[in-house]
């Protein structure tokens, strides 16, 4: 196959995944995202008191081809293995709650994985795709939401949200029709950071009652520097409930919980932030792995194509690209 020119719509792990695949494959690959830069929900913030992982806090690794890779980003140092002290909190309260899960993260953030994968390929960041034009039989021209267009492009990958992709997808009604099957959860992320270190032994701990679901001691992961952080998680069904909540509100509620779970005072924080994911996770597990309408030269994937890991986000990346190619 001659080299095309292809536009990638979301440069989260899923798009990274498809681009750097078919960058391999000898295509012009164009990415573009809403965002500042690349990740999406592998995000990590920079802030004073070091980097905070908002969205996803680690990853595990199953699928032999996602393991091979993995080997290769373990070599290259973009990524390491975390091995925090878990704990549960249930009706039983806290304990312990070791388990043989291998889990991974990435250098000094999360964020680092995508980064490196994006590599020196062409990101146009902080532009929202609004629509896709068919200009002939064989091209596409892309236009964001100011009227600014971008191609033209032989093929276009959607790795999006389901639920974002939607409107893009109005060429290919039929694409539509499948992605108006998924529904995908919010979640209130909270993260903050202490002058001193909290006295407990807890580096994670999976929660199961009350507003939270996860917590994590961010600076227990490998490679990172600053103050003693924390990253706590509500469970979806109290972020649905609280979805239009200030953000100082809900820092001040999570805030509380996570002093109940971890049983101890906390002290005023040296930084506190509140992040509200809309579509964090996808509420099914399916086994698309990806979708495409090749006729139209049109190809889409993200996580929540399987279900909601990094794993299947880079899985259903990698699928994309051997589809179109
Ligand atoms: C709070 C939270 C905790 C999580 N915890 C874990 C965990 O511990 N382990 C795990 O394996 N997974 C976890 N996940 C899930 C994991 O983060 C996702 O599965 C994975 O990052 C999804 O990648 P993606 O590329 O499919 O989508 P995304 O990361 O959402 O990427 C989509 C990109 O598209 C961009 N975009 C959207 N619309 C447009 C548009 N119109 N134009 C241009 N750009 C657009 C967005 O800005 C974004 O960068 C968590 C997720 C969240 C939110």
């Amino acid at each position: 196959m001659s080299s095309l020119r292809i536009a990638v719509i979301g440069a989260g792990l899923a798009g990274v995944s498809a681009a750097s695949a078919l960058r391999e494959a000898d295509h012009q690959v164009f990415l573009f995202d809403k965002s500042r830069g690349c990740g999406g929900r592998l995000s990590t913030k920079r802030t004073a008191v070091g980097g905070l992982d908002l969205g996803a806090q680690y990853f595990t690794a199953r699928d032999t081809r996602f393991r091979h890779a993995l080997q290769h980003w373990l070599d290259s140092g973009w990524v390491a293995e975390w091995t925090p002290r878990l704990y549960c909190c249930d009706a039983t309260g806290l304990h312990e709650s070791p388990d043989d899960q291998q889990r991974f993260v990435g250098l000094p953030g999360m964020s680092a994985l995508p980064r490196q994968l994006l590599g020196d390929a062409v990101l146009t960041s902080q532009t929202r795709i609004a629509q896709l034009h068919r200009i002939d039989a064989e091209q596409w021209m892309l236009a964001d939401d100011t009227g600014a267009t971008y191609g033209p492009f032989d093929r276009v990958v959607v790795a999006v949200p389901a639920p974002q992709a939607i409107a893009l997808l109005e060429p290919a009604p039929t694409l539509q029709q499948t992605l108006a099957q998924i529904s995908m959860s919010p979640t209130w992320t909270l993260a903050v950071a202490f002058e001193q270190p909290l006295t407990t032994p807890v580096d994670a701990c999976f929660v199961r009652g009350g507003p939270l679901d996860w917590i994590s001691r961010n600076s227990s992961k490998p490679g990172r520097h600053g103050n003693d952080s924390w990253v706590a998680h509500s469970t979806p069904a109290w972020a649905a409930d609280h979805l239009e909540a200030s953000p100082e509100s809900v820092a001040a509620h999570l805030l509380d919980a996570l002093s109940d779970v971890l049983g101890i005072a906390l002290a005023e924080p040296a930084f506190t932030y509140a992040h509200r994911w809309l579509l964090a996770r996808p509420d099914e597990t399916r086994n698309w792995g990806a979708l495409a309408a090749p006729e139209l030269g049109l190809y889409v994937c993200g996580d929540w194509c399987l279900d909601g890991r990094v794993e299947n986000a880079w899985l259903s990346g990698q699928q994309t690209a051997r589809t179109l190619v």
